[in-house]
């Protein structure tokens, strides 16, 4: 897969954290992995094993369909664990083992001509299956098809429909709360479209692009400014991520202050394989469209579960200038109140992110940054426009924040110092394992109406203190959205943490916010949508999956909680 070019411009003094400059180990699912590597106790089943006592697990089990599916992802001593299958997919009647030997041999035989394209590489089936960035409990699939097009898809899913077997999808890999993990005690085939990531045709007259489903939106960006198009694509999730999966997760990132979220006034329209095998394209290349209702948009936040994305339209916007901002504040809250006032006095804005005191420590501590920062809540801003607006909207957002006792606001001299000042916030997560060597990272969002932030982040702050949590906290603050990055070393304090952020999420929800802001549901957040969303609406969500899926078999187990008020152990 296509490495974030963000990773290769990493300044030199990067270069003692990061294990190479090679494309391929910058990646950051690589990143990721690595830093899990030094821990003692990495859950990383498959190396602690080795392949062949995997494999050998695998013949002995005689069983492909379970294999791998009873480990869940943990440290230390929880690293295997039988999994409870969630309730909610218990009604469903699911391929036994003997079925899904006949799924994946009838698989091996559709994709003859193209033989590596089907895979129970037990490394690979676990890869596909756990992820280093969520602590919900995972499992292996049985078998990966690494698909080309839409007819592979297709191909797949039909059968995996005439043999009940779950298929999920994969992409980037990105996400963060159990999205695409295997269906525990089953197994399934999991469709990996990351090698669909061709840009199809690029409408520079029309601002629009057309893609497949596996592209990465920073290899969409490199591409335009390669060629010299002014243009770009606004939504900027984890590096890596892919349309598909950004459609998947309803993602949104930095620019969301001023482009929006993944809606369908940037996803034009979707080509998309539905459980029955059935390709529907959702409409149209036009702009706007009022034929009927909007089918795109359900497909977005789906995660999977409705249809598998293969091509998009994605909308483009202007690229403009911008430059970057710091400046240090006294606490949140008039941190929030600066952002608030800013934002509403129409400043060419279109980052602002929070990044909190420890935060600030760690990206000290961390040698990523050239730069030493005051160990103060501060805020990143990013203002776009002509130079003469740069200009404006700097001196503008000086004055406002200043009113706000906001201290030390110094703007990027260049473009270079630009883009290292926003490097800082973009790898929060890497400079936040620096706080406690040897740590793993939960990282989670939720998001609330704005002024409601500092509420959000002095009860979690004092919360996280009382429990011994080592944690940080980044905010795209200009949507209310808020990101807790909380450290563990063991089982103990992984367990901590689960309670933490449970009751981050009750917060949030008392504050008339959400138990995501822009991750997604997953495994991690289902249990919310009932007190979140209601009963009703939690039930037209279950209605309209069983019509379009009514033998359960889209990525089962996420996203639809089971019943109301009950809390899933997963
Ligand atoms: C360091 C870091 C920073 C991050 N920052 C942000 C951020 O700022 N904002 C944000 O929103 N998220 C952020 N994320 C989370 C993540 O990047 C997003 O959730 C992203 O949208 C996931 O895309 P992906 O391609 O990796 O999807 P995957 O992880 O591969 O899949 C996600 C879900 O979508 C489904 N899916 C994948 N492809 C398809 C398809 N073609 N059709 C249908 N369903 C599909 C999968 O089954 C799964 O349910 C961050 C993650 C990391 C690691």
């Amino acid at each position: 897969m296509r490495a974030s070019s963000k990773f290769l411009r990493i300044r030199p003094s990067c270069d003692r954290l990061l294990p190479s400059l090679n494309p391929t180990r910058t990646n950051p699912r690589f990143l990721a992995r690595n830093f899990s590597s030094q821990i003692p106790n990495s859950p990383k089943i498959a190396g602690k094993f080795g392949t062949s006592a995997l494999a050998l697990s695998l013949v002995a089990g005689g069983a492909l369909g379970y294999y791998g599916s009873q480990f869940s992802q943990g440290v230390g001593s929880a690293d295997l664990k039988e999994l409870h299958g969630p309730p909610n997919i218990s009604n469903k009647k699911y391929a036994s083992s003997d079925e899904m030997m006949s799924a994946i041999a009838e698989l091996r035989e559709a994709f003859a001509a193209t033989p590596d394209v089907v895979s129970t590489d037990p490394n690979l089936l676990h890869a596909r299956g756990f992820s280093e960035n969520s602590y919900h409990p995972a499992s292996s699939h049985s078998v990966v098809v690494e698909v080309h097009s839409t007819e592979d898809v297709v191909k797949a899913v039909k059968i995996a429909g005439k043999w009940r077997v779950p298929v999920t999808a994969f992409a980037g890999g990105t996400s963060l709360e159990g999205h695409f993990g295997g269906t525990p005690r089953v197994g399934g085939i999991c469709i990996d479209l990351s090698n669909m990531n061709k840009i199809i045709q690029i409408n520079e007259a029309d601002s629009d692009l057309i893609c497949q489903a596996g592209t990465q939106w920073e290899h969409i960006n490199e591409t335009l400014k390669e060629k010299d198009i002014p243009l770009f694509f606004p939504l900027d999730p984890g590096p890596g991520a892919t349309v598909g999966g950004m459609m998947g997760t309803g993602c949104s990132g930095t620019n969301a202050v001023r482009y929006g979220t993944a809606k369908s006034e940037w996803f034009l329209n979707a080509t998309v394989v539905l459980p029955s095998g059935e390709v529907i394209k959702t409409r149209r290349r036009a702009r706007k469209s009022s034929a009927g209702w909007d089918t795109t948009k359900l497909f977005i936040g789906a995660e999977g579960t409705l249809g598998i994305v293969t091509e998009v339209t994605l909308r483009l916007a202007p690229r403009l200038p911008t430059t970057v901002a710091v400046v240090q504040f006294p606490n949140v809250r008039l941190a929030t109140s600066a952002v608030a006032e800013a934002l509403n006095s129409g400043a060419s804005i279109q980052c602002v992110e929070l990044l909190d005191d420890q935060m600030m420590k760690a990206v000290n501590i961390s040698g990523m940054s050239a730069v030493t920062y005051p160990e103060k809540d501060s805020l990143f801003f990013k203002f776009q426009g002509s130079p003469q607006t740069l200009k404006d909207t700097a001196a503008a957002v000086k004055r406002i924040v200043e009113k706000h006792g906001g201290t030390g606001f110094s703007l990027a001299k260049s473009d270079k110092e630009a883009d290292d000042l926003w490097a800082n916030r973009k790898y929060g997560l890497w400079s936040t394992m620096a706080l406690v060597p040897g740590a793993r990272c939960w990282t989670t969002d939720v998001c609330v109406p704005i002024s409601r932030l500092p509420d959000l982040v002095y009860g979690t702050k004092k919360d996280l203190a009382e429990h011994g949590i080592t944690s940080t906290i980044l905010g795209h603050v200009g949507d209310g959205n808020f990101h807790a990055l909380l450290l563990f070393r063991n089982d103990e304090e992984l367990e901590a943490v689960r309670g933490a952020v449970h009751r981050m999420v009750q917060r949030a929800l008392d504050l008339d916010g959400t138990c995501t802001g822009e991750h997604g549901v997953g495994l991690g957040k289902k249990e919310y949508l009932y007190e979140e969303l209601g009963e009703g609406t939690v039930g037209l969500m279950k209605t309209v999956k069983d019509a379009i899926d009514p033998l359960g078999l889209f990525n089962p187990g996420k996203l639809y909680p089971d019943a109301p008020n009950t809390k899933e152990s997963h």
